[in-house]
């Protein structure tokens, strides 16, 4: 997939800033990294078509400007402590102001934006036909064999005729709130979870291709790739959804429960926080833990969406996302975390962390860990204590990048019926497809490697083309103009 991508679209990648697979200490895991990444890209490139592709997140922005992981962030990171860092930061926003004013929104795509910004140049480029505000409503299935679908219009419901057949790519149910309830863990309402992805994202796909009889994997170890969150209350009224990908892994930072116990490596993977934590809160409680530090930590590195130094974040106080307290006895009661359950637990991780040790949770332990950590923090990247007030809390709890369950495929990417048959013409791709993962979180890249291979790969069984031809150069491919 990547080579074929690589080859004939404007799709390029680049190294994926070496992230080790985030089980280190297992046996034959992978501690250099093994993904990659889209190129940064110009918007540019796309011309109008830009106003049809989503922002990034404002929460994983900084002024609406993304930011790559690797070299980009650790500038940002190091901007107050290296004179190469602060020329860098300086270009890069004053580049970005411009194109704030001049188009609107940021040109310089990172990440997920880069990506699909990418994906769509090269469809463009093939003249391929994207209807925007269309959603599919219906499957057309004619003696048992799905051969259209129905979407609707500004000027109506349309019904096209697929002769290869139809690809459900809408993104799983992370915002289905009834599936939430029936598949999800300790989510009593369905609302408790601060899924991530756009809220478009809630379940067609997975009912149109229940439709056609499809059904959604049940047995996977989870049912949603977990991420911690905190909310966002903006000036505006709307909440925000902040994943803490980074900020935990940081030296100086400790996640605990209302009692005030630790209960988990925090510097391990999103999904393990989260997995951990819905272990750990006892079943008449609330699923919730908060991030600790001091002014220090909050300074250096910053906390959910609160930015380190110069950025001013006394709003975020004013607002009750970021609680203080010149104690850590204060800071326990306006969070409603135990006083003396907190206190206890930053004396006892203090103890060894002044030695860059957590005995506890072995934060530092592994490949991982220390990538999440800061290089230029010793002994350990991952570990200092929480010493001097005022201390500072956000609340965190159990969110997702979207969901693992998903309809029951084969290797051909073909949904499959309760017999385990192929549904003709019908495939899934993507979080539309339950996660070859089995409902685990090995590595970074989890979702998009699988959702781009099973795209690539239904798109060739569509097409009629080899299975051997998967793995080499494909031979009827046209190459981009
Ligand atoms: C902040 C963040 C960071 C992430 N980082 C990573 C990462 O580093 N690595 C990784 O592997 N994964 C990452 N993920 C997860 C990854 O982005 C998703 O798993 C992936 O985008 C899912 O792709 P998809 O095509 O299944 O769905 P989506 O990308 O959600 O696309 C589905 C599309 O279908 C549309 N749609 C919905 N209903 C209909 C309908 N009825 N008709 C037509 N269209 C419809 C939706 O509007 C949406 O545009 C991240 C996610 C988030 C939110």
């Amino acid at each position: 997939m990547v080579d074929f991508f690589q080859a004939h679209t404007a799709l390029q990648f680049q190294d994926g800033n070496a992230i080790p697979d985030i089980h280190g200490d297992t046996p034959g895991a992978g501690s250099g990294g093994r993904s990659v990444i889209a190129a940064p890209f110009d918007a540019r490139q796309l011309g109008r078509r830009v106003a049809d592709i989503r922002r990034t997140m404002p929460e994983t922005a900084f002024l609406g400007m993304p930011i790559q992981a690797g070299a980009d962030l650790a500038a940002f990171l190091t901007v107050t402590h290296s004179l190469r860092s602060a020329a860098y930061v300086t270009q890069r926003f004053t580049r970005h102001l411009y194109q704030l004013a001049r188009y609107g929104r940021a040109m310089h795509w990172v990440n997920g934006v880069a990506l699909i910004g990418r994906l769509v140049r090269s469809a463009d480029a093939l003249a391929v036909e994207t209807w925007t505000a269309s959603p599919a409503k219906r499957l057309a299935i004619d003696d048992g064999r799905v051969d259209g679908v129905t979407v609707a219009t500004r000027d109506g419901e349309v019904t096209l005729r697929a002769r290869r057949g139809v690809v459900l790519a809408a993104g799983g149910f992370p915002h289905d709130i009834g599936r939430r309830r029936r598949y999800f863990p300790r989510t009593p309402t369905g609302r408790e979870h601060l899924a991530l992805p756009p809220e478009s994202a809630c379940g067609d796909g997975t009912a149109l291709g229940e439709s056609a009889g499809g059904h959604v994997s049940t047995g996977l170890a989870s049912p949603a790739a977990w991420c911690p969150v905190s909310a966002v209350p903006y000036r505006d009224g709307r909440v925000g959804h902040f994943p803490h990908i980074i900020d935990r892994g940081k030296p100086g930072v400790i996640g605990v429960l209302a009692d005030g116990r630790r209960f988990v490596n925090e510097a391990h993977g999103y999904y393990d926080y989260v997995a951990a934590l819905i272990e750990a809160v006892p079943e008449d409680q609330p699923v919730e833990s908060w991030l600790v530090c001091d002014h220090r930590f909050l300074r250096r590195y910053g906390l959910g969406i609160v930015r380190p130094v110069p950025v001013p974040f006394g709003h975020w106080i004013r607002r009750g996302y970021l609680k203080r307290g010149h104690t850590l006895e204060q800071l326990a009661s306006h969070c409603g975390i135990d006083p003396p359950g907190l206190t206890r637990t930053v004396e006892a991780y203090n103890a060894s962390a002044r030695h860059g040790e957590d005995p506890e949770f072995g934060r530092g332990s592994t490949p991982y860990n220390r990538k999440q950590g800061d290089p230029a923090h010793g002994p350990n990247p991952c570990v200092a204590p929480i010493e001097k007030g005022p201390f500072y809390a956000v609340k965190v709890v159990p969110g997702s990048f979207g969901t693992f369950a998903g309809l029951v495929t084969d290797a051909s990417a073909r949904v499959l019926d309760a017999n385990d048959r192929p549904i003709p013409g019908l495939y899934a791709a993507g979080t539309d497809m339950a996660s070859i993962m089995g409902g685990f979180y090995p590595a970074g890249g989890v979702n998009l490697g699988p959702a781009m291979t099973f795209g690539y790969i239904a798109a060739r069984h569509a097409a009629g083309l080899d299975a051997d031809a998967l793995t080499g150069t494909p031979s009827k491919t046209r190459d981009m103009p």
